[in-house]
């Protein structure tokens, strides 16, 4: 349990993120060395609370150990909290890093005190791993003779496969994209996850015998095309990890033309550029001493803001259609649900740092985005809205941009893949499947991830993939 008296001896202390203006000159990680003994310390604020919720379902969605390995880190017995770390999370470097961390919001101790800082914990254990080279390659002891295909390799379709593969079924990864991972190659920035880390892990799941075929578009109709028959004939079943990857649009007017983007054309643009040319190829959205307007927050919103910072943007301003956040939890959002208060991300402070002002304009909508005779972006008229999101008359305002990302969330997955395949959706158009089965409406092909619930986070995607993998097993040996 940590130290009986931890969390009376220790207060609740993050590791600190580089200094924000020293960053915005890379594309580096944001994060600074882990240090044993801090952690040792913060582990010790575990508390053995009866029930711990930070393991529950309103916490960690992969049920991770977390006092165990609170308790073993506190005792310097590294490598045992790997082993308890890896019995649940097969990706515990990716989460350590970006999970917002539910768990956190769940902790016990969080009720009257700050919470353990089970993330920055998590990050250090699967980090020590590697460095210690204890994370290696564990190809499986036999082999089924069954073959399973997964379509995505985002963090549902790598949790699925490496379960299945451990299973010893042959697992073939179909990606539409040059190079795998999801969005944890080609959303999340470098920044905050560096895809050294990303290829690391695939670079194990190969040598453990996984099989990825990249540029390989499932149901489309491009060069890259592979037919969706060809999946049915050739394997004993089929995944589709696909992600939700249909963006929401603004469809106001003016919309059409340059200098309105979707988020994800800016970020996945930039990470294929820089990983390909460090940012030389020119074949990127360059937000170098443009005004930039991000529409939306959530993760993907802040990612705008940390990318157009380091290009070198002229100005930044990101609107939010809600009100600000109160700072504290609210009587209908009580412990252990997920706090739903004001946070500042690194993006936020990054853009603070910089332009001595946080970005974000609450309760506000786009109304035009304004251009010029020839079709120029000038910039966006709003107007100010209120709780229920409707328009408040004579808040009226222009804002000038050269460029506007659009970071509104995303409906749902792209419907090429699955209409071949005849699979029914569900109301809010995903791919219906239920989460325990997976199983969609044909009798072989099962949906896992966003694809199956939204757009959601990495921690879900895992345990989803790891659950249908499960499944995917039992349907095998039946
Ligand atoms: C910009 C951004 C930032 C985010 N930041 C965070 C964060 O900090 N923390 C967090 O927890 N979550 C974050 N999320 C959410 C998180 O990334 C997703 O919930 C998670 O990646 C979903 O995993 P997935 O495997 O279901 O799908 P994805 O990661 O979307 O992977 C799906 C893959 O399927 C491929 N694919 C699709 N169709 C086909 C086809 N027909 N043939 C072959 N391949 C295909 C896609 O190219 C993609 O590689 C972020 C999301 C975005 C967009
Ligand atoms: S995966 Fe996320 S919720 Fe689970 S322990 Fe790690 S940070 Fe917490």
């Amino acid at each position: 349990m940590g130290k009986p008296t931890g969390f009376k001896e220790f207060e609740r202390k993050t590791e600190p993120y580089r200094d924000a203006m020293e960053r915005l000159i890379d594309f580096k990680e944001i994060y600074t060395d882990h240090h044993e003994e801090h952690l040792a310390n913060q582990g010790a604020r575990c508390m053995d609370c009866g029930v711990p919720f930070c393991q529950s379902a309103e916490g960690c969605p992969v049920y991770n150990l977390i006092p165990e390995w609170n308790d073993l880190v506190y005792n310097k017995r590294w490598q045992e909290a790997l082993d308890r770390l890896h019995k649940t999370n097969n990706f515990p470097e990716f989460t350590g890093r970006v999970c917002p961390a539910p768990c956190e919001g769940a902790c016990v101790l969080g009720i009257h005190e700050p919470a353990v800082t089970i993330k920055n914990i998590e990050c250090a254990i699967a980090d020590k791993g590697f460095e210690e080279g204890w994370i290696v390659a564990k190809p499986p002891h036999f082999r089924s003779g069954k073959t399973v295909a997964v379509v995505g390799s985002g963090p549902a379709g790598l949790a699925a496969a490496a379960q299945l593969n451990l299973a010893g079924h042959e697992v073939t990864v179909y990606e539409r994209d040059d190079r795998v991972g999801g969005l944890l190659m080609y959303g999340i920035p470098n920044m905050k996850l560096d895809k050294g880390v990303v290829d690391r892990r695939v670079n194990l799941l190969k040598d453990e015998g996984i099989n990825f075929i990249v540029n390989a578009d499932v149901g489309g109709n491009g060069d890259n095309a592979i037919a969706t028959d060809q999946l049915l004939k050739g394997f004993d079943a089929v995944l589709l990890a696909t992600g939700a990857t249909s963006p929401r649009d603004l469809p106001i007017p003016g919309r059409e033309g340059d200098g309105v983007h979707f988020a994800m054309e800016f970020l996945l643009k930039n990470t294929k550029s820089l990983l390909d040319s460090n940012l030389e190829n020119d074949d990127y959205i360059d937000a170098k001493d443009k005004k930039v307007i991000v529409i939306g927050g959530g993760d993907t919103g802040t990612d705008c803001i940390g990318t157009s910072l380091r290009h070198g943007c002229k100005s930044l301003v990101n609107f939010e259609i809600m009100p600000k956040p109160p700072e504290d939890r609210s009587d209908n959002n009580p412990w252990p649900t997920w706090p739903l208060i004001f946070r500042v991300d690194y993006g936020h402070e990054e853009a603070a740092a910089r332009d001595g002002q946080d970005p974000r304009v609450y309760s506000i909508s786009g109304k035009e985005f304004v251009r010029n005779d020839s079709g120029k972006l000038l910039g966006i008229n709003t107007i100010g809205v209120d709780s229920e999101s409707q328009p408040v008359e004579g808040t009226e305002k222009f804002w000038e941009a050269d460029l506007i990302f659009l970071s509104m969330g995303f409906l749902g997955p792209e419907h090429y893949v699955s209409e071949p395949f005849g699979l029914e959706l569900d109301r809010r158009s995903n791919y219906k499947a239920d989460y325990g089965s997976f199983l969609t409406s044909h009798e072989k092909i099962f949906a896992a991830g966003d694809c199956r619930r939204g757009q959601s986070l990495v921690v879900r995607a895992i345990d989803e993939g790891r659950l249908v993998a499960d499944n995917i097993n039992k349907f095998l040996e039946i």
